[in-house]
């Protein structure tokens, strides 16, 4: 059996090696590394892919959504909600930029912010939403749209984990991910689905104006060389990165497959555990299927009942078998981002998804003997 990984990065770039290797050389011959036609090309196809109008390339996903909340105009005192459990970098942000981090409870089901909790923590001042699509799959964006136009908020979609997911909405029209709310980020750090050698991300929108002005921004203010109207960040996609993304966008759909038969092939495997709950992907989909893109499993991500998960995670580790506890701290119990304000009692669900979840290796690379070689390790420690 291969050495199982929690990512294989390498597995995946032997089958592109040539076209990839090719592409890099091209740029390097034409020292075009900065804004080079390589970007452009990136963009336009990467326009294409999702059926969005503009897509801003920029260094990474951090940057993204900074640039985004810059873009929107928001200002310090601003309230921005957001979700207890996700990666930092969407709190850092808005704390950076001076706003107020309103963080609010996530759905135990699907781990995305949660739409009463979004509702109950409206106040006067709050002018954003960042709903992170966690894990592969898009928040309920019908609903957190409708409290937005409701209240007059701006939607930024964080769409770091989801590339390539599509959305449906209740009346059946579908959306790639981060083409709904006014503006999204995504990134292309190597481990995503989509992701590159190096750092990079992209911003999303379909509204001309603050297209403009994102363009902006990302190149230090400047919409004419020289002149700068605006106070801005350096945040470029380099040219050589984007010619790798150039050759994996071809191959986005086909890897998001990959995830999908291999989260397919662990939830069979795990169908009879009472422990262990599989994803729950959007009731739009009725469950993860392999003719539907809801779920593009960036992460796949068990809870466990009734054991305790961190002797799982040894037990894995001692069988050689990676695996990641995503996330093990609530980002309101985060030293950085406490708040006197908040109460334990509006945390219930992150306060009991960081005891019970357990990343399992999910990669394009995957195959079966793997596969049945971890869950059934996992199947004989859940029953002792
Ligand atoms: C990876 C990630 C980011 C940040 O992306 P970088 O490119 O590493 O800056 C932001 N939000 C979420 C949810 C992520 O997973």
């Amino acid at each position: 059996m291969k050495k199982i990984q929690m990512v294989d990065l390498k597995g995946q770039y032997e089958v592109i090696k040539d076209t990839v290797n090719n592409s890099v050389i091209e740029v390097i011959e034409s020292t075009a590394f900065i804004n080079g036609p390589k970007v452009h090309e990136f963009q336009k196809n990467l326009e294409h892919y999702l059926g969005v109008k503009h897509v801003i390339p920029c260094a990474n996903g951090t940057d993204a959504l900074q640039i985004a909340m810059m873009g929107l105009g928001l200002k310090p005192g601003d309230e921005v909600i957001t979700a207890d459990f996700t990666f930092a970098a969407t709190v850092e942000v808005i704390a950076l930029l001076g706003l107020t981090p309103v963080l609010v409870d996530v759905n135990p089901e699907t781990f995305n912010i949660d739409v009463q909790a979004i509702k109950k923590a409206i106040t006067t001042k709050t002018k954003a939403i960042v709903p992170v699509h966690l894990f592969g799959q898009c928040a309920n964006m019908d609903a957190i749209m409708a409290i937005a136009n409701e209240h007059n908020l701006y939607v930024i979609e964080d769409n770091a984990q989801a590339i390539g997911a599509t959305y449906t909405s209740s009346d059946g029209t579908k959306h790639k991910a981060g083409t709904i709310g006014h503006v999204a980020s995504t990134s292309f750090f190597p481990s995503k689905n989509l992701g590159c050698y190096g750092d990079g991300g992209a911003i999303f929108t379909n509204d001309d104006d603050l297209a403009h002005r994102l363009r902006g921004i990302v190149n230090h203010g400047m919409y004419r060389r020289y002149y700068h109207d605006v106070v801005g960040v350096n945040s470029r996609l380099d040219s050589i990165q984007a010619a790798i993304l150039n050759t994996k966008l071809q191959y986005l759909d086909q890897y998001n497959k990959a995830r999908q038969n291999a989260a397919i092939k662990y939830n069979e495997a795990f169908k009879n555990e009472a422990n262990i709950i599989t994803p729950v992907a959007n009731k739009a989909c009725q469950g993860i299927c392999s003719s539907c893109d809801c779920h593009v499993f960036h992460q796949y991500t068990l809870k466990v009942k009734n054991i305790n998960r961190d002797d799982l995670v040894q037990f894995l580790n001692d069988n050689n078998i990676p695996c990641g506890v995503y996330y093990p701290v609530p980002l309101h119990k985060q030293k950085a981002y406490e708040d006197k304000r908040y109460n334990e009692d509006d945390f219930k669900v992150t306060n009991q998804l960081i005891k019970e979840v357990i990343s399992l290796p999910m990669h394009t690379e995957l195959d079966d003997e793997q596969i049945n070689y971890i869950t059934s390790k996992i199947i004989t420690f859940i029953n002792g």
